[in-house]
């Protein structure tokens, strides 16, 4: 369309009646709005640890069960922005699958009950969200683990670095069983060490959290957009 013709249908229109011509032709299907790659994707997202398992304990005294569940609770609303459809391995501080059992120890079998929610949502990748840990409390920085990944890993921690500023720890092929025994492309995401002083109150703090899960987003965002 020329600007001539715009110009005359908003004099003959005015701005209500442009306005409601834009939206017939946007639900026509005439003029497409940009969609999301996110859109219509299934993203199972797990929070590490959970209940009477904390997971790391930063040198403050922070638990890493709750910045993952943070981290992820912001996440999912994120994906949902985006069309995405999340499934929750868990949404409150509890151990899945821990009340079936009768002791802490039989860990394989907590970790089956996080992949068989994947599974049993068909989703199109799960992200499993966590806090690392050295013996050396100089250490910081973001990596990204997979078993059988690798590209969805490497998108997902470049978008991460970029958006945490923090130091590229790189991409590591572990068989961890939350990735070996999803049926779907997965990544253990470890967003930073809750062994170092600086990370571990940016770990704790809620804009940090926000910035992960935007690379997070981005990344599988990304991931999608070149299938
Ligand atoms: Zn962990």
């Amino acid at each position: 369309m020329d600007h001539g013709i715009l110009r005359i249908i908003r004099i003959r229109l005015g701005i209500t009646g442009t306005f409601l011509l834009i939206t017939i032709l946007l639900n026509s299907g005439m003029v497409m709005a940009a969609k999301s790659a996110l859109h219509g994707k299934v993203i199972a997202l797990d929070a590490g640890h959970g209940g009477p398992d904390h997971g790391a304990i930063g040198v403050s005294g922070g638990a890493e069960k709750d910045n993952t569940l943070a981290t992820v609770l912001i996440l999912k609303e994120m994906l949902e922005k985006e069309g995405a459809e999340v499934v929750l391995t868990r949404h409150a501080d509890y151990l899945p699958g821990y009340k079936r059992l009768s002791d802490l120890e039989r860990l394989a079998e907590l970790i089956r009950t996080r992949t068989d929610i994947a599974n049993a949502n068909n989703a199109d990748v799960l992200v499993s969200v966590h806090n690392d840990s050295n013996p050396d409390p100089a250490v910081t920085g973001t990596s990204t683990y997979y078993w059988r990944s690798p590209i969805l890993a490497r998108t997902v921690q470049s978008h991460l670095v970029a958006a945490l500023g923090s130091r590229d720890i790189g991409t590591i092929r572990h068989g961890f069983r939350i990735l070996t025994r999803s049926k779907m492309p997965a990544v253990l995401v470890e967003i930073g060490f809750l062994s170092n002083t600086a990370e571990e109150k940016l770990l704790r703090s809620n804009w940090y959290q926000v910035k992960a899960a935007q690379g997070i987003m981005k990344g599988l965002r990304a991931y999608f957009a070149d299938r």
